[in-house]
């Protein structure tokens, strides 16, 4: 009877799921006060308009200078303030930030918004706000958000949507393909431009069902005029390709990779 109560009582308190959540306990605190004092780094990746072969915008990407463990990316973190209730401060911060940095980058601007942000109660007044310290046109700034995040209560938040867009703020739909019922979301939503998962531009050149898929959204997405953005384009195959197919911009280590404003900056006077 002790040796079964012994293997229950393993399988009740086991240490080190109880140090995993010390840890994560440890990590929220450090992330709210990173959150406070700005500890956060923007890197930006430019957005080739393939008609034109320019660099006409950026993506914002936020990165945590952790005091111990280095410079960590979104994927270690975003999920926790996500839990933990801080995403919509992070992400309006990152947006008041990069939007300061826009006259040193010139073109314009996408900012990833979580699902969570578009539930903060100002986050609207906060976005108008931004722009209008910075004196920065609305049409400078897309929002990108992804396909899961459509899903849950979108009564909540689709009138700001909808206001911030009247403005004219852009809206992306990000990692488009990934999640179900993809499709429906475009007649649910406004959205003016789509970004395409960087799964299916893997297939080019090699996975003629990938191919298919992108010529039925990129033939889609013209049906519902909206614009089209590649993700993960890695090759010249790749984007020579989407520009045979009408993909109007392409984002990817091909065209640059995220980097520092001052990087960003630089490759824009080469340009
Ligand atoms: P995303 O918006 O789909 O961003 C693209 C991700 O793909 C970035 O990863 C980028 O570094 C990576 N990437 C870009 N080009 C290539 C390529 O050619 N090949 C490959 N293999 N990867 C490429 P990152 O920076 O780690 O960001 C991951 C995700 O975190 C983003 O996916 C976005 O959803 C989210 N994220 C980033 N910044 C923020 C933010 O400020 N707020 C929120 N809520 N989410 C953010
Ligand atoms: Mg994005
Ligand atoms: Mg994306
Ligand atoms: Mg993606």
């Amino acid at each position: 009877y002790q040796a079964k109560q012994a293997r229950m009582g393993i399988a009740i308190y086991d240490p080190s799921q109880d140090m995993n959540s010390l840890e994560r306990l440890e990590t929220i605190q450090e992330l709210r006060r990173a959150i406070q004092e700005g500890r956060f780094l923007i890197q930006y990746q430019p957005i080739l308009d393939i008609q034109s072969r320019t660099v006409s915008k950026w993506e914002a990407l936020v990165r945590w200078e952790h005091p111990t463990r280095g410079l960590l990316h979104p994927g270690e973190f975003v999920p926790l303030a996500e839990e933990a209730g801080l995403v919509g401060e992070l992400d309006l911060a990152v947006l008041k930030q990069a939007v300061q940095h826009q006259k040193h980058l010139g073109g314009e601007l996408a900012i990833n918004f979580s699902a969570f942000t578009l539930a903060h109660p100002h986050w609207v007044r906060e976005v108008v706000r931004a722009l209008v310290e910075e004196n920065l046109q609305p049409g400078f700034l897309w929002l990108e958000i992804t396909e899961s995040a459509l899903l849950p209560e979108r009564q909540k938040w689709l009138g700001g949507l909808v206001a911030l867009r009247g403005l004219g703020i852009q809206v992306a739909l990000d990692d488009f393909g990934m999640g179900y019922s993809s499709l429906a979301h475009l007649k649910q939503v406004p959205v003016d431009l789509i970004k395409i998962d960087r799964s299916f531009v893997e297939g080019i050149g090699r996975d003629p069902i990938s191919e298919e898929i992108l010529r039925a959204v990129l033939q889609l997405a013209r049906a519902f005029g909206l614009r089209t953005l590649a993700e993960g384009v890695e090759n010249e195959g790749q984007l020579d390709w989407l520009t045979r197919h009408g993909c109007h911009y392409a984002q990817g280590y091909h065209i640059g990779p995220p980097m520092s404003l001052q990087e960003a900056t630089g490759m824009r006077r080469l340009a």
